[in-house]
């Protein structure tokens, strides 16, 4: 993947918020609650391995991933805290995490006979760290029916396992309503209440659950959201403590003109100059992970607001300049500039999607500027 070392775009990633944000969460967690820093989709945009440093250095105790090659990325930049899995790994790669001693979530039977039957061809001297995933209304993965529940317990206490955990995943933690939460922490309690022994890890809460609910039950917590510094609920509730963005968004304008009173710009010619007008053009585009839908928008120039003209085009944005300005002037598209502030929340909302996919969009083409 080409990186762009030689354009003024980046993204300034602020080390001392990130570990800000997990100092205080971790401030407010039991001391015997560990803390797994999520770095799933290249930590929500952040880097994967820098983050991954970083929040071990603020006090991860370990480190959650979507997919086994994260896991295998991290354990090939020699980081050896736990590391957990929270999707399904396919068997035939199970192996691989048992050698690199990667954590794997299980959610059936079937995975755990299929494991059972292949460890038994090739054998290992390595267990496979399991953490058992139960489905209390999450409705993806996971132990719906108790039977099966038992059966896996029974499974996973045996030979080539360890069974290191057990987790749910919350729906609606980031809501104000707590109906569904409380409907699945009823389920959970049904499922695992009579349980003979626990794992040593037992884990329900993502980052909406660490702010909102605690104490929750478990004593592990998996952080992703809020250690960025961003509201998983949005603008809908206040947080307990003052999240840090850890992530901006910059560039330099590339290039200015000034057009007439009824000219056009981008594709589409969808904007018509209302009068004569200075016009920046800055260096990226939807294909660096910024919505093409944000005709309209603003960003910061010179400590002001400035709109987005004409359609967001692949590698270029064209802005509305307040006066001719000089190429090379600085531009924020998501942080701050002074006293005024564009969050990744405020791009979310106007492209009709959640912060979440504002971050882990931001394309591997952007360099990583880490401060
Ligand atoms: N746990 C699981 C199972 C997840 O899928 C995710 C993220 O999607 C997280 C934890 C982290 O959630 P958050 O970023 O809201 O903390």
């Amino acid at each position: 993947m080409v990186v762009g070392e030689h354009r003024t775009t980046k993204l300034v990633i602020d080390r001392d918020a990130l570990r800000q944000n997990i100092k205080n969460e971790k401030s407010l967690l039991a001391s015997d609650t560990n803390l797994f820093a999520v770095v799933k989709a290249n930590a929500y945009g952040h880097g994967l391995v820098q983050i991954a440093q970083e929040a071990i250095a603020a006090g991860a105790d370990g480190l959650c991933v979507a997919i086994l090659d994260e896991a295998l990325e991290l354990r090939n930049a020699a980081i050896d805290v736990p590391i957990l899995v929270l999707g399904i790994t396919e068997v035939d790669n199970a192996a691989i995490a048992q050698q690199y001693n990667i954590s794997l979530t299980v959610g059936s039977v079937e995975w755990l006979q299929d494991f059972q039957r292949m460890a038994f061809k090739h054998a290992s001297s390595n267990k496979l760290n399991v953490h058992l995933a139960v489905d209390t209304g999450m409705g993806r993965i996971g132990f719906r029916e108790i039977g099966e529940f038992k059966q896996a317990l029974q499974l996973v206490n045996q030979a080539p396992f360890n069974f290191e955990g057990l987790f749910t995943h919350f729906a609606t933690a980031d809501e104000t309503n707590q109906d569904y939460f409380n409907h699945q922490m009823t389920i959970w309690h049904q499922l695992t209440d009579d349980m003979d022994t626990m794992p040593p890890i037992v884990h329900v809460a993502n980052s909406a659950t660490s702010l909102w609910h605690l104490p929750v039950t478990g004593n592990m917590i998996r952080f992703g959201m809020a250690m960025y510094g961003l509201n998983p609920s949005g603008y809908e509730i206040e947080t307990p403590f003052k999240l840090k963005p850890v992530l901006s968004l910059v560039t330099k304008i590339d290039f200015v003109k000034q057009i007439k009173q009824g000219e056009f710009v981008s594709y589409g010619a969808t904007y018509q100059a209302k009068a004569d007008e200075w016009i920046g053009t800055i260096p990226l585009g939807y294909a660096d992970g910024y919505p093409r839908r944000m005709q309209g928008f603003h960003v910061l120039v010179a400590e002001q607001f400035c709109e987005i003209v004409g359609r967001v085009c692949m590698d270029q944005i064209m802005i509305r300049l307040p006066s001719k300005l000089p190429v090379g002037t600085d531009v924020t598209l998501i942080g701050r500039q002074h006293g005024k502030q564009i969050s990744s929340e405020d791009v979310a909302e106007y492209a009709h999607t959640i912060n979440y996919e504002i971050m882990t969009s931001m394309a591997p083409r952007l360099k990583r500027v880490y401060i």
